[in-house]
């Protein structure tokens, strides 16, 4: 673990975080005067005039027992997309440290290492979409202070194979990230499993696709207690507003709704991997751990044009290595899949 705190930026061992009023005393009180809040409330909103849990103890405490992990172990970002953030702020040195991310991906690693002038080393995917783990350990020194891996992967929507990244976790000297926002599409275990064998591992997750708050802007990062530390410690003092909070925990008390429509999903992901195989423009149709798919197609430029025109929109990916020729299509209701296969039908005939 001191090696781990040896990873991070070295101004950061020495930095005074803001301390809020609400660091400061969070107990039980009559009055309180202290934060220069509007007693009286707001014009239009009920309860919303104090400032919010800058923990989000409440939440933490529902998430980590569906997740299995202790509260220390888990941090909550606006959006997964703060905590990638927070990761590369925490760990990289401008000029000087990098990451390392394996196209085709998940596009914020890079966009949030180019914000903060961090170098992005680039490790192509095998053919098969896999980690290439020699050519990855090979290409890492001691400025490689994060790999990003995403499992299942977006674009290409499938597991990274897991000896991979145990491979990984075990040799490669910085932090592991698992970006794992379409886990529960996925009938694996998380790798949350492993973060007491890994203290290196950071695992992601978010509210935005599985539980179907993606406007609540919610994500979650879980890793050892001293990482989550340090997250804490750089993160802006309220970054997670009090609405999101009350309405995670209401999703969090349905958990079975949300169960039902994960299935609803995978139901119909099935049916649209075996409907647009059967599509003469379809070549390939790659294999799915998410809620969307990728498929190769003759053309995907004039496709995707197509779908446009008649209302239905789609990710061009054709541009993306690895994935010429290729859309992203998210699965939607059985109404919205059965629209898309219809259009897509006319196409080919
Ligand atoms: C959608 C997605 C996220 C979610 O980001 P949020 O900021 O939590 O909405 C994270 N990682 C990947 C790979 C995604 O596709």
């Amino acid at each position: 673990m001191a090696e781990l705190l040896q990873l991070l930026r070295p101004h950061l061992q020495k930095l005074v975080p803001y301390s809020s009023a609400r660091d400061e005393f969070s107990g039980e009180a009559a009055v309180f005067l202290d934060a220069n809040e509007n007693p009286l409330g707001s014009a239009t909103l009920e309860n919303y005039n104090r400032y919010p849990d800058p923990y989000q103890y409440r939440v933490k405490r529902m998430l980590a027992k569906i997740k299995c992990v202790e509260q220390e172990q888990t941090f909550l970002g606006n959006g997964s997309d703060e905590a990638i953030d927070l990761l590369i702020r925490a760990f990289c040195e401008p000029g000087q440290d990098h990451i390392i991310i394996l196209p085709p991906t998940y596009g914020m690693y890079k966009v949030s290492a180019d914000i903060n002038n961090v170098e992005v080393r680039e490790l192509l995917l095998s053919s098969d979409f896999q980690p290439r783990v020699e050519a990855i350990l090979e290409a890492a020194n001691a400025q490689s202070k994060i790999l990003f891996i995403c499992s299942p992967n977006n674009p290409t929507a499938n597991l990274q194979n897991p000896e991979a990244v145990r491979l990984l976790l075990q040799s490669f000297p910085g932090l592991v990230v698992v970006d794992e926002a379409y886990i529960d599409f996925a009938r694996v275990n998380s790798w949350t499993e492993k973060l007491e064998e890994f203290p290196n591992l950071v695992v992601l997750q978010t509210f935005s696709k599985a539980w179907g708050l993606a406007a609540l802007r919610l994500g979650i990062a879980m890793a050892s207690p001293e990482i989550i530390a340090i997250l804490n410690k750089i993160k802006p003092p309220y970054n997670i507003n009090e609405l999101t909070q009350e309405r995670a925990l209401n999703a969090m008390r349905n958990f079975d709704k949300m169960e039902m429509h994960v299935k609803l999903i995978l139901h119909e992901r099935e049916r649209l991997v075996k409907a647009l195989e059967d599509l003469a423009l379809v070549e390939k149709v790659y294999p799915s751990d998410a809620n969307f798919v990728l498929l190769k197609v003759k053309g995907a430029r004039q496709v995707y044009e197509y779908l446009v025109k008649q209302g239905i929109i789609v990710r061009d990916r054709s541009k993306v290595a690895l994935c010429e020729d290729c859309l992203r299509i998210t699965v939607g209701t059985p109404e919205e899949n059965d629209l898309l296969l219809e259009q897509l039908a006319l196409y080919s005939a």
